[in-house]
């Protein structure tokens, strides 16, 4: 992006491009979805966090750089452009730590965010349950009452890189008794390999093992790993799903750089008589400068005072069914070859297929857009 962009933004991108150019590693990282990959994405992420680059937007006692929304967007376009590895600590860095940044103690943050910056420490998000994904409030899950603190019980799944992951944050009934399913829940964390903790690999289309279900038998937590209030659990989860659907989760840089690629390959590949094909290749380059513009006027909002909101489900469902048709778009143009191929393109589009459902399906964004932003009657449920 470069409307009106300051000094200090410039100099930023330029120390990051310049970091990123040296250090980004030449050959792709093994999936982060397998323990190998698992393995080599820590060590990227110490090595970014070795450089202060890891968590930009944080204090610097944290680990961060503590620069605003705006430079945490031009580093974002600097990573993806350098064709940087996927972040594994993204769970962590997107979802709970802006959640500790809002709820949780000095104590808390102070213990738990400097070692998810160096990928020291993986996090999980242990919300869904089987009959608890769109209608999360209906979760079943217990935390129980017990000497200094509570005991975990029940089945979490789809938890995305759980199987190697160190520690998981989630949501838990701590009082059945409450009159409404959204009361008397509770947000904690806790320790993946506790005693207690069953975690099983989900198989996936792809066959990589990283994706899991979680079963809990009186997993003991410490009253000091519970986030806020007890009993005020979905409102604190409800601040995490901002971020989750929001910019963070998918950020602009990301697509800039695959509409750019994009781009190559038609130069590389198209046939300059197809101009269907290359119609969608214009509309992709557009849709990904669309995005950022409409991210950047979030952004400003949110630089202005605004939290989060309703908002963050249009971006949703943006970027997610944008990168379906980007990715169609490359594999179009690739041809047989694209499908058959085990690379960057046909793994992406694999993967674009889950973007719909994962961060709350975008059928429920689309009644969230109705209701909140429109401010159409509520639907029959
Ligand atoms: C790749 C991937 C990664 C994921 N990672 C995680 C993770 O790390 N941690 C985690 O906790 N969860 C994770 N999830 C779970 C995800 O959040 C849920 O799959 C999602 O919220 C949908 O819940 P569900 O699968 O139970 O489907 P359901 O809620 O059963 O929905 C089934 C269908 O019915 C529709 N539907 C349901 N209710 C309504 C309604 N009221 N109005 C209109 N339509 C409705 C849905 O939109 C959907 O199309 C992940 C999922 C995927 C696919």
């Amino acid at each position: 992006m470069d409307l009106h962009e300051s000094a200090s933004i410039r100099d930023f991108r330029a120390e990051a491009r310049e970091w990123l150019r040296a250090h980004v590693p030449a050959e792709p990282l093994p999936s982060l979805e397998t323990g190998e990959g698992f393995a080599a994405h820590r060590k990227w992420e110490a090595e970014l966090a070795a450089a202060r680059w890891s968590v930009v937007s944080w204090p610097e006692e944290y680990g961060g750089r503590g620069v605003d929304i705006f430079h945490w967007l031009a580093f974002e376009e600097e990573y993806w452009a350098a064709g940087a590895p996927g972040r594994v600590s993204q769970n962590g860095i997107n979802l709970l730590a802006p959640t500790l940044f809002d709820h949780a103690t000095e104590e808390q943050r102070a213990r738990v965010l400097p070692s998810m910056a160096t990928g020291e420490v993986v996090w999980a998000q242990a919300w869904s349950e089987p009959e608890a994904g769109s209608d999360l409030a209906s979760l079943k899950s217990r935390a129980v009452r017990t000497d200094g603190g509570w005991l975990l019980s029940g089945q979490k799944t789809w938890s995305s890189r759980a199987a190697f992951a160190d520690r998981a944050f989630g949501i838990f009934r701590t009082d059945p008794e409450a009159p409404k399913p959204h009361q008397g829940l509770t947000y904690l964390m806790f320790d993946l390999r506790a005693p207690g903790v069953t975690v099983r690999p989900i198989g996936r289309l792809d066959g990589k093992p990283a994706f899991a279900e979680l079963f809990l038998d009186r997993v003991f937590v410490p009253d000091a790993d519970v986030i806020g209030e007890p009993g005020q659990g979905w409102r604190i989860a409800m601040s995490t799903t901002g971020n989750e659907r929001g910019l963070m989760l998918r950020s602009p840089g990301r697509f800039l750089a695959a509409a750019d690629r994009l781009v190559r390959l038609w130069h590389e590949q198209g046939d300059p008589g197809d101009t269907a094909l290359r119609d969608r290749v214009a509309d992709a380059v557009i849709g990904a400068r669309a995005y950022e513009l409409f991210t950047a006027a979030g952004a400003a909002r949110f630089a202005g005072g605004a939290t989060i909101g309703a908002e963050s489900s249009l971006n949703k469902v943006f970027w997610s069914e944008f990168d379906i048709a980007l990715h169609e778009t490359a594999l179009d143009l690739l041809g047989p070859d694209g499908e058959l191929a085990d690379g960057e393109w046909a793994e992406g589009h694999v993967f674009s297929l889950a973007g719909p459902i994962y961060a709350g399906t975008n059928e429920i964004q689309r009644d969230i857009i109705a209701e909140r932003l429109l401010g159409l009657p509520k639907g029959r449920r």
